[in-house]
């Protein structure tokens, strides 16, 4: 084992993750830090992941008994573990998915804001209590465990999308099957061995309330295609959006869908423009562009174009790109050699639409992918501008009056976020009114959202929202009870029915 896959070694060990697990499976596990192989870890058969819903059906019908506070206790007890473990899980992270440091801890700092959301929710699963038109009558809304929730996560976010899911859905009664991407297996293993350890606190959970299921697209069609799994919640590319949605839709199963980006920010000519170059910067290059919702194109008023862009440019000719093990850089790889390979290509498609780029070169060889930050100057909203590459390119345009540029900045198939920066008060809600992103912000960027926020996008987005405010719902069924308590039986809007 090379230094990392020691130091990996340790971490995993320290966390009490079980050896057999990821030293001796048939599928690779690759740092991008250097691309090298780390180890190699077990996969989920059919006959595993078979049994794994069974033994989640059966979890569910324990758990969904169990008391909502008492509920909330067990992600108590997790987001306690999760506080001591953050810095290796973090660690982790960064080896994994190549995020720097401050992400790293960031993400887990995630997890543990959700946790303590979800504590909260345990004791407010509220409903309602409805006016009825029949006297002596009382009509309640009323919320119910779902049941089996399948979470299929992308390698971008390697934990925090799972404890979106798993705090929310836990406390809402339901059992959890988390199949995380095949390109960050060791982290969910980390996050896995964590949540025993709250379990064990816990004392009587049922066996499999919350299992892991690591392996490729398979797994996770295993999850969509079974009617066991109640409502699958699923995080990555739109082309998996695609290929999955109809697949729920025709078994009538629950989605919730949390698909690309391609997030776009407007810089008006009041804005703060110290501030906005650094909220455009750190939404297009941070994550080294690899957020679903990075900053991928900027629009830029004329009359402060030619400033902002230069300033723009500095910042992306000075900023550190490396291995964040080995020195403070703010841009980590890219996660493999096919997301440099659709860098280039987007680059290319850029050049031949009349872009002008700036950056983009490849940094070191070898097996991992390192890049420089492209900033594009495009001549208008054309070719690659319309898409996702999930990479550091932002493309810049100009523009000259604000009606038209929101338009042009929801004309892509993606609806995720958004940001204006701008001081001028009318300017800033005409964008929130009108911007068909489930995110939009006024004097930050696209990326780094809270937990306590619904998260999710529309139109090719998928539509979903995790985490905070309501989302909580999804994760639930409702019924809708209405109880006489006369010794009559009026009929609804006054039909008469008289034997
Ligand atoms: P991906 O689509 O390649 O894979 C995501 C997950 O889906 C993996 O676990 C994968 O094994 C699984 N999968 C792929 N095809 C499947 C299929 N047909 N059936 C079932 N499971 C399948 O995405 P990625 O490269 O890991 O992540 C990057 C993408 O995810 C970007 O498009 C990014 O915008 C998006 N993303 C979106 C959000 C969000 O909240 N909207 C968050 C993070 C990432």
């Amino acid at each position: 084992m090379t230094g990392i896959g020691e130091a990996v070694g340790r971490l995993l060990d320290g966390l009490g993750v079980d050896r057999a697990l990821w030293t001796d499976g048939s599928m690779p596990s690759v740092t991008p830090l250097t691309g090298e192989r780390l180890t190699m870890v077990r996969v989920a058969d059919a006959a595993t992941t078979d049994e794994a819903l069974d033994k989640a059906g059966a979890a569910f019908r324990s758990w969904r008994h169990v008391p909502a506070p008492r509920r909330g206790e067990l992600v108590r007890l997790w987001g306690e573990e999760l506080r001591g473990a953050k810095d290796d899980l973090a660690r982790l992270v960064t080896i994994e998915a190549g995020k720097i440091p401050s992400e790293g801890a960031g993400e887990v700092q995630e997890m543990i804001d959700i946790c303590d959301f979800a504590v909260g929710l345990s004791r407010q699963l509220y409903g309602l209590t409805i006016a009825t038109e029949r006297p002596a009558h009382r009509m309640m809304e009323v919320w119910h465990p779902l049941g089996v929730i399948g979470v299929i996560s992308a390698f971008n976010f390697p934990v925090a999308v799972w404890a979106w899911n798993a705090a929310l859905a836990l406390v809402c009664g339901n059992s959890v099957v988390w199949k995380p991407s095949e390109k960050t297996p060791l982290t969910a293993l980390a996050v896995q061995a964590v949540f025993g350890r709250a379990l064990a606190r816990f004392g009587d959970a049922p066996d499999g309330l919350a299992q892991l299921l690591i392996g490729g697209r398979e797994v996770g069609e295993a999850l969509v295609d079974d009617n066991r799994v109640a409502l699958l919640s699923a995080t990555g590319s739109t082309r998996m959006g695609r290929s999955v949605a109809p697949r729920l839709a025709a078994r009538f199963a629950r989605a919730i869908l949390e698909l690309g980006g391609n997030n776009g920010a407007i810089v008006a000519p009041s804005a703060d423009l110290d501030l906005a170059l650094r909220g455009v910067a750190f939404g297009a290059m941070g994550t080294a562009g690899q957020r679903c919702t990075t900053t991928r194109r900027v629009f830029v008023h004329d009359s402060i174009y030619d400033g902002f862009v230069a300033r723009l440019k500095a910042a992306y000719a000075s900023v550190g790109v490396g291995n964040p093990l080995e020195s403070e850089v703010l841009v980590g790889p890219l996660i493999d050699r096919a997301a440099f390979e659709a860098m280039e290509g987007a680059l290319g498609a850029a050049r031949a639409a009349g872009g002008v780029v700036y950056g983009g070169e490849r940094v070191g060889d070898g097996a991992s992918f390192y890049v420089q930050p492209a900033l594009v100057e495009m001549p208008g909203q054309i070719g690659p501008v319309l898409e996702e590459t999930f990479a550091p390119i932002l493309y810049v345009m100009r523009y000259y009056d604000l009606d038209q540029v929101i338009e042009l900045h929801n004309d892509v198939a993606a609806g995720l976020s958004s940001a204006i920066f701008t001081t001028d008060v009318r300017e800033a809600e005409r964008f929130l009114a009108a911007s068909d992103c489930g995110i939009a912000n006024v004097n930050l960027g696209t990326s780094g959202a809270e937990i306590g926020g619904a998260f999710g996008g529309e139109k090719e987005t998928g539509g979903g929202r995790e985490s905070g405010s309501d989302s909580w719902r999804q994760y639930m069924r409702r019924a809708t009870n209405t109880i006489n308590y006369s010794d009559a039986l009026p009929l609804a809007q006054g039909v008469s029915f008289e034997l």
